[in-house]
């Protein structure tokens, strides 16, 4: 059993790992940058250790740093959160060469899912369903524009390195490859230091669907169903629900079973998450994320299990603590992410919280490192808060995230917590009725500059 493990991160998913941590009698180590060192992790955890200036990347990110606080301390393994350094393979074989443990997937396995081109060829040679596309990269225009016209516009181009959003573009029609293609490239690039990409059906009304999965490194791997997370802004997830309003038992079983056996195929350890993009009754394989997700509180809701103590018995080399039968769905759960940002355009807006006080009773949750007085640094996401409502069903998981809604104080700083009251007040909404265009539209309808 691990004695003290370290967390290479920040915000409220340093807090959600220490939680963990200390119901498992571990100790933690919190480390922060100059920037972070009033922040509620260092606070919380039992130890800290200051790695370097605001920048990230030159405290975060910085493996030797994270190495040495490592040593000093004692840590025998880390945590990476998500962001980060979660998704970085050179990261993990370090951490490995210096006898420490990293809390999730090998390096192996981050590498191969870290470049989507690799990814798709191995998921479809594990037998899970992809988007139609190229095979593999697109060099030349030529080759692009050639695509485009076998394929059928619309289609998406993108960064084989890409995320968060970036290093995509759509072109519509064949006019648009030329741009679509070089904007593509020049963004995996700039953003990502890897110009390649390779081009996809642009699917026009799917939903953004993804598979929980779990593995125990040496061959079991187990599905804890799905989460919807259709409703985005600019290819990024605001708000998230467990189980998907669409998705019907029979589907769940047959897409969960799939997922979980190219995961147990390939001996994948800890969590992971398959996304999909789904439409009219069929998934398509877009990407795998090796890491715990921003939206994982919503499964664990559902199934009343804890992700962050699994990552950690798994990565002790233990059994999971549960089998697939042992998974059953009760109610439904929905996940707001609430940021610093003022609202039409969403502008970040750090600055300090002059008041504030979380909602609380049955079936809320809120994942957040917030406190009165809290400064917000500017330097990092604008993240500051996730609640996570649960209830026996959709209609009073709404109701009860309407009423913690309602309860949150969050002074000082604009927060996107009207967007949500607003949502609430939609049919669509109330009714699941929603693709991954759905929120870009409403916002340009309903909240004009
Ligand atoms: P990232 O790694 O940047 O998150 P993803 O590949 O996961 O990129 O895609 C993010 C989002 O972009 C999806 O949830 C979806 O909204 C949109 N998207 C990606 N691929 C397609 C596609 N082939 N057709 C339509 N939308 C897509």
């Amino acid at each position: 059993m691990f004695e003290k493990i370290l967390i290479a991160n920040r915000g409220e998913i340093a807090l959600r790992v220490i939680r963990a941590a200390r119901e498992m009698g571990i100790a933690t180590v919190a480390v922060h940058s100059t920037a972070d060192a009033d922040a509620m992790h260092v606070r919380m955890a039992d130890e800290s250790v200051c790695i370097g200036p605001p920048s990230s990347s030159e405290s975060y990110l910085s493996i030797p740093a994270i190495i040495a606080a490592c040593e000093v301390t004692g840590a025998q393994a880390i945590h990476p959160g998500y962001g980060f350094l979660s998704e970085n393979a050179n990261f993990v074989q370090i951490v490995e060469d210096h006898d420490l443990t990293f809390i999730g997937p090998s390096a192996e396995h981050i590498r191969i899912m870290g470049d989507k081109i690799t990814a798709k060829d191995t998921m479809k040679a594990l037998g899970v369903p992809c988007v139609p596309g190229s095979e593999g990269g697109v060099a030349t225009l030529k080759e692009a524009q050639t695509l485009g016209e076998e394929i059928g516009y619309p289609v998406i181009i993108k960064a084989t390195a890409g995320g968060g959003g970036r290093g995509m573009k759509v072109a519509r029609d064949a006019s648009e490859m030329e741009s679509a293609f070089l904007t593509a490239r020049s963004e995996g690039k700039a953003a990502f230091g890897n110009d390649e990409v390779y081009i996809e059906k642009y699917l026009t009304t799917p939903r953004h669907i993804e598979i929980q999965v779990f593995g125990d490194g040496k061959g079991q791997a187990l599905h804890l169903g799905e989460r919807d997370c259709s409703l985005q802004r600019r290819h990024q997830k605001v708000l998230e629900e467990a189980p998907g309003p669409c998705i019907t038992e029979e589907e769940r079983a047959r897409i969960g079973k799939i997922c979980a056996e190219a995961c147990a195929n390939i001996n994948y350890r800890g969590a992971g998450t398959i996304e999909f993009l789904y439409e009219n009754g069929e998934f398509f394989f877009i990407e795998m994320n090796t890491r715990l997700q921003v939206e994982h509180p919503v499964t664990e809701a559902i199934f009343g299990v804890d992700l962050v103590q699994e990552q950690i018995r798994v990565a002790e080399g233990l059994p999971m603590s549960f089998t697939q039968e042992d998974l059953l769905i009760n109610g439904h759960a929905i996940e707001v992410r609430i940021t610093a940002e003022k609202l039409p355009d969403f502008a970040p807006r750090p600055g300090t919280i002059t008041q504030f006080h979380a909602p609380g009773g049955l079936g809320v949750r809120m994942d957040s490192a917030l406190y009165d007085g809290y400064k917000i640094p500017p330097y990092y996401d604008s993240l500051i808060a996730k609640l996570i409502v649960h209830g026996k069903d959709r209609p009073s998981a709404l109701n009860r995230l309407a009423r913690a809604l309602g309860e949150l104080i969050v002074d000082g700083v604009d927060t996107t917590v009207p967007l949500f009251h607003a949502l609430l007040q939609e049919e669509d909404i109330q009714t699941g009725n929603y693709n991954i265009h759905w929120l870009e539209h409403w916002l340009e309808t309903n909240l004009q500059a």
